[in-house]
């Protein structure tokens, strides 16, 4: 079977999945596995379609000691083990910059591009892109496809991507990007699937996992995200703050005499869930944790959720639906109720039975905003990307292709 392999690089893991490609241009998911603890703990996992494990492997840290290795790792793993016909890669690649609002097939010239934007994302970037430099060496005939979580964002106006700095900057690329655009992008699809109406309109996603941002959606189109030129602006995440007066930052460099490094460390590390609770950065320590501190870190989150809201409604001119995804958005239910009396105002009507039930709409029929909870599945949505790119399957393009498990 011909096979797409999506691959998402991070700093400390390189998660993959595995899609089949069937003659009528159909996406099967097969495998999804993961290496993490790159360099301290390596351990390779996967599990096929049915959940059933097929690998779960202990590395010694210096044999995978970096992102390239555990690549590698994967790719003997896929050659020894199983036997589909791999056809092209799709990797989720943080920072398209000002330059890519779509997905693009990879050549030496785009990779040479995409290293111009790792300053705008040091953490993530070089990551993103060592996977696609190794296959472009040791399989230059294969398509490679780079999909952005900027590139959902790209289509804002001209207001909505300016931060009020001089325009030398702007110039240069500091920007208001907005991130987690794969996300969005398919919850916007699957929202036209289960609610037409309502997708047309002005909706808010919450993605809400370990990283969180909120979107807003003109007729299925992103005009604004609380995310800005990095992942660490908008609302507070598992390990990051979200919205921070700059001042803080040159408060911390000036009078604390913080390195840069160890501002950094900070803000992607020890703020959000866990700087304000110092328990934990996992949301489901916290909802079930009795300590004040850990509840005071919840009703942050939710507060923060419900001002965001706000914001986003007004740059929409009102809101149709909100819509719930990604880790505590599709799981806590108790997460989801306390947001929702958070936009009682809009005339939010809250339908707990449904939300307890984990219904996909937990709002009532007379609701003047629907609630929905749609998992998010940014993975589909490489392939999906990666398929259309695929020459001799251009023609049937994504209206033909269907998730078939
Ligand atoms: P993600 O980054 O989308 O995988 O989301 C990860 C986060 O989702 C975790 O850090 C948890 O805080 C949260 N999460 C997952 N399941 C639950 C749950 N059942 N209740 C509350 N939070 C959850």
């Amino acid at each position: 079977m011909d096979t797409i392999l999506v691959v998402n690089a991070g700093s400390s893991s390189v998660k993959f999945q595995v899609f089949g490609v069937d003659v009528n241009g159909a996406l099967q998911r097969l495998i999804k596995g993961q290496i993490d603890g790159i360099g301290t703990k390596p351990r390779l996992v996967a599990e096929a379609s049915d959940k059933s494990s097929l690998v779960n492997k202990p590395y010694a840290p210096d044999m995978i000691p970096d992102v390239p290795a555990a690549i590698a790792a994967v790719a003997g793993w896929l050659r020894e083990t199983q036997t589909f016909n791999l056809v092209a890669v799709g990797h989720r690649v943080v920072h398209g910059g000002p330059e890519y609002d779509r997905p693009v097939a990879i050549d030496h010239a785009v990779v040479a591009n995409l290293d111009r934007y790792v300053s705008l994302a040091p953490l993530h970037q070089p990551n993103n892109l060592a996977p696609i430099r190794t296959l472009l060496t040791a399989r230059p005939e294969l398509l490679q496809v780079a999909c952005f979580d900027t590139a959902f964002h790209r289509g804002h106006s001209t207001i909505a991507d300016h931060f009020a700095i001089p325009e030398n900057l702007y110039a240069e690329g500091v920007r208001r990007y907005g991130f987690h655009g794969l996300s969005y992008e398919y919850v916007a699809e699957r929202l036209r699937e289960i609610a037409p109406a309502r997708a047309t309109g002005r909706v808010i996603v919450a993605h809400l996992g370990s990283g969180a941002s909120m979107c807003a959606l003109a007729n299925g189109r992103s005009v604004e995200s609380t995310m800005g030129f990095t992942a660490l602006d908008g609302i507070p995440m598992g390990t990051r703050p979200g919205q921070l007066d700059p001042g803080v930052v040159l408060y911390l460099l000036t009078e604390k005499g913080m390195s840069p490094a160890a501002l950094q460390d900070l803000l992607y590390r020890d703020s959000g869930l866990k700087g304000l609770s110092g328990i934990s950065n996992d949301m489901r320590d916290l909802e079930s944790n009795s300590d004040p501190k850990a509840a005071f870190a919840v009703d942050y989150f939710v507060y923060r959720v419900g001002l965001n809201a706000g914001m986003l409604a007004a740059a929409l001119g009102g809101l149709d639906a909100f819509v719930f995804t990604a880790g505590i958005g599709e799981n806590s239910a108790t997460i989801r109720a306390r947001i929702a009396e958070k936009l009682t105002w809009f005339g939010v009507a809250f339908d707990a039975a449904a939300n307890a039930a984990g219904e996909p709409l937990i709002s009532r029929p007379e609701s003047r905003v629907a609630l929905y909870v749609v998992p998010t599945d940014e993975e589909l949505m490489i392939a999906r990307h990666t398929l259309a790119l695929l020459p001799k399957r251009s023609a049937r393009g994504m209206a033909g292709e269907r998730l078939a498990s």
